[in-house]
């Protein structure tokens, strides 16, 4: 008999029959002799809809008032779940995270979990309940309703399966793992049988939201391995694990992208010493986070500086940048219409010759590159948007991703 933390994303309960498959298949586990506790997201859209709700109201909802909105989500399919269970003469009980005792800061919309209480988990499943959580929610000291981010359902996961000690953390969703990419994109990417939770973590990072990033992160901290698995088939999916338990070495492992990119270049910033630390205070005291930046000389008084940020900051931090560039004389030119794409991978560490493999699939394709960053176990670059697609496939190509071996091809689930 083992304990069994399963997470079930918002596809996986997007209908009443999907519901149903999912309190199936809870019910074999409990039939082979398992204690199951399951956390639950919102159904598929429900939390879109609660947000495009509170959007058509204001774009500047009260952080308190909006995390007690979007929080109702998860509590329509936590219910649902169990009202299934209880009708197949299942017994189980669901509660939401501050009925649980999930503690977490006060950073209302983007809260970190600090603790979970166990007691009521381990009293229900003593007494043969299977216990139901709903996920992205916690409350703080004041007994406020906090939410954890967007996707933070699989953190309330691996926060709980840590908290009961659980072997591993399972994370059910609507492909069969973690691929080499989005299968959506690229429909011939290979299944990862197993990834490091480093590649993992900069591959959520840099845009693959099949796991919420902070999930990686408190996985590796507790020493937890968490899979990846389909709701829709019995495949054993993707193990996310210390790498030094990983079986498979490979050079690079995965791309990941993002869409939601802006980028803003000032041009002719006078070459003086503090210059670029005052441009960037001036965004970081709007609480903007930027990403990447570069700068060169344009001759020996002047430089272009150039950084990119996250789509949804760009109106503001461009109304900053342009006062600023105004007083120094200095020209502005931006483009949101950009996209990041990363190559990832811990084999890079060890081997040269990843970046200029990965410029001439892009360049081969025509694509321009208009920015680089490289870490230990990555290499960014921004392109234009539209580009995005044929330079994600040059590059898959490139480094034979697709020839990665699997125990069995990959399903996309009808969506
Ligand atoms: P859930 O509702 O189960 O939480 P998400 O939509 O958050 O599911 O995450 C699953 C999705 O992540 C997949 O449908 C897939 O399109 C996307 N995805 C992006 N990158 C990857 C990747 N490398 N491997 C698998 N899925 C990925
Ligand atoms: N329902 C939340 C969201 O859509 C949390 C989650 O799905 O993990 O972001
Ligand atoms: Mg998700």
């Amino acid at each position: 008999m083992a304990l069994l933390v399963q997470k079930y994303g918002g596809s996986s309960l997007g209908t009443l029959e999907r519901i149903k498959h999912v309190a199936g298949k809870i019910l074999t586990a409990k039939q082979q002799g398992h204690q199951v506790v399951v956390v639950v997201s919102a159904m598929q859209g429900e939390t879109d809809r609660l947000i495009q709700l509170c959007n058509n109201l204001t774009t500047d909802p009260n952080p308190r008032e909006y995390d007690i909105l979007v929080a109702t989500g998860e509590q329509v399919s936590m219910s649902l779940l169990a009202i299934a269970l209880n009708a197949k003469e299942c017994p189980a009980r669901s509660y939401t995270g501050p009925q649980i005792g999930v503690q977490t800061d006060s950073v209302h919309t983007q809260a970190r979990i600090l603790n979970v209480k166990t007691e009521t988990i381990l009293n229900d499943l003593a007494e043969g309940y299977v216990v139901i959580i709903a996920g992205f929610q916690g409350v703080n000291e004041r007994g406020d309703t906090t939410t954890l981010g967007r996707g933070g359902s699989d953190t309330t996961a691996v926060a709980i399966a840590a908290a009961l000690n659980a072997e591993e953390c399972q994370i059910y969703t609507d492909v069969e793992g973690v691929f080499t990419t989005d299968p959506r994109v690229v429909p011939h990417a290979s299944l990862l049988p197993q990834i490091s939770f480093e590649e993992m973590l900069e591959m959520a990072s840099l845009g693959a939201k099949v796991l919420q990033m902070r999930s990686v992160e408190l996985a590796c901290k507790h020493n937890l391995p968490i899979r990846v698995l389909s709701t829709f088939s019995n495949h054993p999916g993707t193990l996310v694990t210390f790498e030094d338990k990983i079986m498979q070495r490979r050079l690079v492992s995965g791309i990941a992208f993002s869409r939601e990119e802006a980028i803003i270049a000032i041009n002719g910033v006078p070459n003086r010493a503090g210059i670029e630390g005052q441009i960037l205070g001036l965004v970081s005291d709007a609480n903007i986070e930027i990403d990447m930046i570069a700068q060169n000389a344009t001759d020996k008084d002047s430089n272009d500086f150039t950084f990119t940020l996250h789509r949804k900051d760009f109106p503001k931090t461009l109304k900053i940048v342009q006062q600023f560039a105004e007083e120094l004389g200095a020209s502005v030119k931006s483009n949101t219409k950009v996209a990041k794409l990363s190559l990832v991978g811990i084999g890079m560490r060890s081997h040269s010759g990843v970046a200029s493999k990965m410029f001439q699939a892009l360049g081969g394709e025509g694509i321009n590159i208009q920015m680089i960053t490289t870490s230990e176990i990555k290499i960014s670059v921004v392109i234009d948007e539209e580009s995005l697609e044929r330079g994600v496939h040059a590059v898959h190509t490139a480094f034979e991703l697709d020839k990665i071996p699997s125990e069995k091809k990959h399903s996309l689930m009808e969506a």
